[in-house]
């Protein structure tokens, strides 16, 4: 074992990949660095399987699939303690992501078949002498590239749906998160060992980049917008189509009739769950005046009684040793510009932790408001009313999901905000409805994973038509005459005329 300088960054020595904990420093995996050329024979092995793995057919796949899901459940304790070490998540935490995964492998291996297999659909009159018949059919290869806040989560959202459509899958994991990646694609291969269907290739951007130009069909990217940003420039080179789950700025608009003690345990929960380095974290909250005060007594209670520390606690350490310095300009610029801490503040960042800081009154054009703090800090701004909380939620760039506490008002609210996602009186939720879509608009991306949209994502739409009988008024053919052209605007004319 290796303890390093600073905790949690991952090492490079000897063409290897050394990820390490950020609350201790011990070494927690070690990887082979793949090349450009490591990478594209990675992709060229796995399109190889690719026809062997879209063969198997949706009822072959789901056996599989199935298979993997039972195994990652028997040893969920195992990949939680691994999420735990490698990114410094708490068990407790790393045990609800996990299942979430386990979930969309599930759902997604049962319904491809479903979703994404040939059926009929209705002709129109204008066409009535053919068939009309639709599929999606697998790429090929897709790539994916995953962050390291959800190491299982975020590239299984993505692989499960694209291995159910029948691609197959290469993975680029975090370099923070290298471990973990390599656990979940091991374990595809002890259920599907005939064929490398679902791989991993390591190291740090470049892999990624390389990855982006290696000739895969498709790119389901999650991470930072900025990052993004150099995935689709790199992707727009082979017009290789990309999927994008971005960052995100979450808020909360707590209304007036809202059950207020629901709300604070919610708000607590999503805006600190994983020390707050959650995609679709609530990182502002939005409270009407009439119950700010009591509101914001009751998270500061909830977030006061919270734990921070390496095992055991509420919340752990910080992934990314640099993140801690985004997290500490935010807090100190929040209060330098007029915000109060009332729990927490500026000595509240203590590396590798942060304890949790909850803020009010923060001028909307600061930091805290306007980027991704990735911390467990919490803004909470008074608004006259719904419509004020819903213009300043909708004020920036970034629209991933969202959260309303209330009652009469609360899915009118929610369906208002600029987002993809939404949960009413409850915050997250969205994110394990395995029937649901999940992505953003804006800044925090497009396409989705996740439900009947994550697996038509995944899939080539195939479109065909089968003429069943003669044409009646022939139009699409030189042997037509202009008496045929007359009835067919005379046809026109009756069917769409008035
Ligand atoms: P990054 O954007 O830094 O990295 C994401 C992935 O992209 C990593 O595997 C990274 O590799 C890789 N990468 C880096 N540079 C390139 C490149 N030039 N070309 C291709 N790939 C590259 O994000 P983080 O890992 O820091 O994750 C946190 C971010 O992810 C936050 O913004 C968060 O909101 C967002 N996120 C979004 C989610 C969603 O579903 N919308 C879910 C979870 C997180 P390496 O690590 O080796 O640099």
């Amino acid at each position: 074992m290796t303890a390093v300088r600073v905790p949690g960054l991952p090492i490079v020595e000897a063409g290897q990949l050394i990820s390490t904990s950020p609350a201790t420093g011990v070494e927690a995996g070690r990887l082979p660095i793949a090349t450009a050329s490591d990478v594209r024979q990675a992709v060229d092995r796995a399109r190889e399987a690719s026809e062997w793995w879209a063969g198997l057919g949706f009822p072959g796949r789901r056996q599989h699939l199935l298979r993997w899901r039972a195994l990652l459940a028997q040893r969920i304790e195992q990949l939680a303690e691994l999420v735990h070490v490698e990114g410094g998540k708490p068990v407790a935490d790393a045990i609800v992501e996990i299942v979430t995964a386990i979930e969309h492998i599930d759902w997604a291996a049962r319904n491809a078949g479903r979703v994404l297999g040939p059926r009929r659909v209705r002709s129109r009159l204008i066409l009535a002498e053919f068939s009309a018949h639709l599929e999606y059919q697998p790429y090929g290869v897709v790539g994916v590239i995953g962050p390291w806040n959800y190491p299982v989560f975020t590239p299984v959202g993505s692989a499960a749906y694209a291995l159910a459509a029948g691609n197959t899958v290469v993975l680029k994991p975090s370099e923070y998160t290298p471990a973990v990646g390599q656990w979940l694609v091991d374990s595809f291969a002890e259920v599907v060992g005939e064929q490398p269907v679902f791989t991993a290739v390591h190291g740090l951007g470049d892999t990624g980049a390389a990855l982006c130009r290696s000739g895969v069909d498709k790119i389901a990217f999650t991470g930072s917008t900025a990052t993004a940003r150099k995935v689709m420039a790199a992707c727009a080179e082979s017009l290789t189509p990309v999927l994008i789950e971005g960052g995100g700025k979450d808020a909360m608009i707590v209304d007036s009739d809202a059950n207020l003690d629901a709300a604070a345990e919610a708000c607590v929960w999503g805006g600190m769950t994983n020390a707050g380095q959650t995609c679709i974290g609530i990182e502002r909250v939005y409270a009407v005046d009439p119950i700010f005060d009591a509101f914001v007594d009751k998270v500061v209670a909830k977030a006061g009684r919270l734990t921070v520390g390496p095992e055991g606690a509420d919340i752990g350490p910080i992934t990314m040793p640099s993140q801690i310095d985004v997290i500490r300009r935010h807090i100190e610029e929040a209060v330098s510009s007029g915000g109060r801490a009332v729990l927490g503040g500026p000595s509240a960042v203590q590396p590798p932790y942060v304890h949790p800081t909850v803020l009010v009154d923060v001028p909307e054009d600061s930091d805290a408001i306007r980027e991704e703090t990735f911390g467990p800090t919490l803004t909470i701004n008074r608004v006259r009313d719904a419509d004020e909380a819903v213009a300043r939620t909708n004020a920036l760039s970034y629209g991933l999901g969202g959260s309303v506490f209330g009652r009469r008002r609360a899915v009118t609210i929610a369906r208002r905000l600029r987002s993809g996602m939404a949960s009413v009186n409850s915050t997250l939720t969205f994110a394990g409805m395995s029937t649901l879509p999940f992505g953003g608009t804006g800044d925090s991306g497009f396409g989705r994973i996740h439900g009947e949209d994550g697996l038509r994502e995944f899939g080539r739409t195939k479109a065909i038509t089968r003429r069943r009988a003669r044409s009646l008024l022939p139009s699409m053919t030189f042997e037509r005459t202009p008496a045929d052209v007359a009835r067919l605007v005379k046809a026109i004319k009756v069917m769409y005329g008035r």
